[in-house]
């Protein structure tokens, strides 16, 4: 019998103690201290937060901070910063986009990846996942508990369930034998009144659940009961859905001294090209408009764009546009230069090529060069093609 349905691939990223951990890596003097963020312990506020070393006192998310207080007096309470959190939220999803640009998130530290998309550039699910988690953890020095399935449902449940450092994959022919030994609460929208509630029913399992007729759910729990009767056997249909299109790739290098040779900016408008040209190929996206940008010594700036006839993702049409774009620029020493591509569409690996044979050998070339750059790292093909052009 032969497959029809494409199935989704879903990995749900949940940073462990997000604020605690972002606290511990700013001041080293708060590493192994139970810390708890959230404010004053004498205010009336709750817990947002709380480290694992805290855990180990009973703390938890939402408790009343006076009670995380009378628990542990010695822990450390701060208020949240929130602008340290959004930006190492921005950091972690700087990792992601470089594996796929459908990613949901449901708060600073959490969210849903669809990457479906991607794995004929990058192989597996799993790998996907382990390569995020040692990313993340190398990168930003945090913890994220990473879960992977077909939907967003089992996935979360993955992560939920390894927490904390976990790494959780539920795959569809073990999926009931998962999920039916386990509590009701663990049912996406099963709240403590709900999951209260089967329980007076003597429902304590999700087996006790699916072993239920749907109109006997339906009934106790209206519309939400259909969705019962479908999580309980581990479907979940809803889509993974990016609150934000991704406008432009760009990247951009400030200099240590300032630029004053022309052959050395066009050495690394070619480096910067690259590294777009891979990341929208990675990313499954293409452009039309190519940027240059550049800041002056005396921190003017200036940009300029060419908008091609047909979208691209190829290192050397960004390229020969952003090349192109730099003459008559270097009228100042030069202090930071960004290349960029807006205007952006989805291309898929097995698209037509719109472009004559040519391209089509280009497009070859460049893919074979992005499987060895994943094998050997960045610099292994950079180097000798940038010799290449320079002949
Ligand atoms: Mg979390």
């Amino acid at each position: 019998m032969t497959q029809v349905t494409k199935l989704s691939s879903i990995i749900h990223c949940d940073m462990d103690a997000f604020y605690a951990s972002v606290e511990q890596l700013s001041n080293p003097e708060l590493q192994d201290k139970p810390v708890v963020i959230g404010g004053n312990p004498k205010s009336r506020g709750v817990v947002a937060t709380c480290s694992y070393e805290a855990r180990k006192f009973g703390i938890r998310s939402a408790m009343p901070l006076a009670e995380a207080f009378r628990r542990c007096p010695h822990a450390i309470f701060l208020p949240p910063d929130f602008s340290k959190y959004k930006k190492a939220s921005k950091e972690m999803h700087k990792i992601f986009y470089d594996y796929t640009p459908l990613i949901e998130p449901i708060s600073l530290d959490e969210a849903f990846l669809d990457v479906t998309g991607s794995l004929n550039l990058f192989g597996t699910v799993e790998s996907i996942g382990t390569e995020i988690k040692q990313r993340v953890k190398q990168e930003l020095g945090l913890t994220v508990s990473v879960g992977i399935a077909h939907n967003k449902f089992l996935a979360k449940l993955a992560s939920d369930m390894s927490k904390p450092d976990g790494f959780l994959v539920i795959s569809r022919e073990r999926l009931q034998e998962f999920l039916d030994p386990l509590d009701v609460g663990r049912i996406w929208g099963v709240g403590q009144k709900t999951a209260q509630r089967l329980k007076n029913l003597n429902i304590r399992t999700i087996r006790d659940v699916r072993l239920l007729d749907k109109r006997i759910l339906e009934n106790l729990f209206g519309s939400y009961g259909h969705q019962l009767y479908l999580l309980a056997r581990g479907i979940d249909n809803r889509p993974v859905e990016s609150d934000r299109q991704v406008k432009s790739v760009g990247r951009e290098i400030t200099f240590a001294v300032d630029i004053t040779a022309y052959d050395q900016l066009e050495r690394v408008v070619m480096e910067l090209s690259v590294d777009v040209g891979r990341h929208l190929r990675r990313t499954q996206m293409q452009g039309k408009t190519v940027t240059l940008k550049v800041k002056y010594n005396d921190f003017k700036t200036i940009t300029r764009s060419k908008t091609l006839d047909i979208a691209a993702n190829l290192d050397e049409i960004i390229y020969s546009e952003a090349r192109g774009l730099l003459e008559n620029t270097l009228t100042k020493p030069i202090r930071l230069i960004g290349v960029s591509v807006h205007n952006l569409t989805e291309k898929s690996d097995n698209q037509l090529s719109l472009f004559g044979e040519g391209e089509e050998s280009k497009s070859k070339l460049t893919r074979a060069m992005d499987i060895v750059r994943d094998k050997f790292g960045e610099e292994s093909i950079t180097r000798a093609r940038l010799l290449d052009v320079k002949d």
